[in-house]
């Protein structure tokens, strides 16, 4: 620790949430460094148009809008470092953290920005075709399955946007819903019942995927538990999941309170945890709203929060 120099603010995470906290904490002069993880950008990176984020009038694109993010907070002196967080010890203060190539830095607050990642059904086919025909991410994937046909299972804005979005490059998409009704917005809804190219299979869930070296099949159980319960299958070329996301908390839980969902816990009215120092923001802390403007709004939030602590402590920017 002698010859480490102690950083004020590590941001740890580089979607909208710790853009943001960036660009408020680089702008109060604190000098963060931001560890942007395996996912430059965060989630938005996996989209299309963003058309729902304040000052667009005609959209911009996830990857667009994210690197405008990055260059702001560089613009104001953050310090971007590629990779993972692997450790962090929340015991004493300054805070001691380890990236995953090894390095150990001390941090005297720590703002977490860590997201959510795409969950998956759980079923041992989906690793067997994990890159032969399984992903979570159309954008990533949608470009290899042109001409094909491919399946999104889920019912939100996600199931609903991923399979607008492969429309456009697959000869055929089915939409795999658990209920009989959609979660996904009205809006959203309303471009699905016009694109013809979508079959939505209501009351269906996935039970297991086929195929020789790729996928080729997958296999849905019809209204189960019900009278009228059936086995169906689907011929597909691929199988996307889009069925929500998971808060990324393994690095802080147990010493960082989560909720029965597994979402960090803030102090009323405030983005810090309950650990003196340590400070939260978007997807990670939220169960609700979860939108782009929101992780943003919050990353504000906990980067004057940040600034406020360090100030009564005695540590102000320069
Ligand atoms: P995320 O965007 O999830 O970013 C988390 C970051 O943490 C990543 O950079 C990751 O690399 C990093 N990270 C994780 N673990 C570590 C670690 N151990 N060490 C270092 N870094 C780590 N919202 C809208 O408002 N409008 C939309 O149109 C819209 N479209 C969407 C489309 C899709 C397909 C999806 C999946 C989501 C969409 N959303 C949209 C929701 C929006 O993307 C999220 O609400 C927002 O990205 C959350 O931002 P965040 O900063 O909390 O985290
Ligand atoms: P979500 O709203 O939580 O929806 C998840 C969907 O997956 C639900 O329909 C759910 O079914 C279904 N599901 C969950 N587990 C399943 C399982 N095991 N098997 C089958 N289906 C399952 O998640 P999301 O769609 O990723 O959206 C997350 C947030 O991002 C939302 O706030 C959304 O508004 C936002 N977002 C916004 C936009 C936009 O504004 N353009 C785009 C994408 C996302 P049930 O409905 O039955 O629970």
């Amino acid at each position: 620790m002698q010859n480490t120099p102690i950083i004020n603010v590590l941001i740890i995470g580089s979607g909208p949430a710790g853009y943001t906290a960036a660009i408020y904490t680089a702008r109060a002069g604190l000098k963060p460094l931001l560890y942007e993880g395996m996912q430059p950008g965060g989630q938005l990176t996996t989209t299309t148009t963003v058309e729902n984020y304040p000052g667009f009038p005609d959209g911009r694109t996830g990857p667009e809008l994210m690197d405008d993010m990055r260059r702001q907070a560089e613009r104001f002196g953050t310090e971007m470092r590629w990779g993972n967080i692997a450790n962090v010890d929340l015991s004493q203060r300054p805070f001691s953290v380890t990236d995953e190539e090894g390095n150990t830095l001390f941090a005297q607050s720590i703002i977490i920005a860590t997201g959510a990642s795409a969950k998956y059904l759980g079923l041992p086919d989906e690793q067997r075709f994990a890159g032969r025909g399984v992903s979570a991410c159309a954008t990533c994937d949608g470009f290899f399955f042109r001409g094909k046909t491919v399946a999104v299972v889920g019912g939100g804005d996600t199931a609903v946007e991923e399979a607008l979005y492969l429309a456009g490059l697959a000869s055929k998409v089915y939409l795999i819903v658990r209920r009989n009704v959609l979660r996904a917005s009205k809006a959203m809804q309303d471009r699905l019942a016009d694109n013809d190219k979508i079959e939505v299979l209501y009351e269906h869930q996935t039970i297991a995927l086929d195929g020789d070296k790729k996928l080729e099949k997958a296999i849905l159980v019809r209204r189960k538990g019900q009278s009228d319960e059936a086995q169906v299958e689907i011929a597909i070329d691929g199988f996307f999941l889009a069925i929500g996301h998971k808060p990324n908390t393994e690095l802080f839980t147990p010493t960082i309170l989560t909720d029965e969902q597994g979402y960090i816990v803030t102090q009323y009215g405030t983005q810090s945890t309950n650990v003196d120092g340590v400070f939260v923001c978007g997807d990670v802390c939220d169960p609700r709203y979860r939108q782009a403007i929101t992780a943003a709004a919050s990353g504000c939030r906990a980067a004057i929060d940040t600034e406020r602590w360090l100030s009564e402590r005695g540590i102000k920017g320069e």
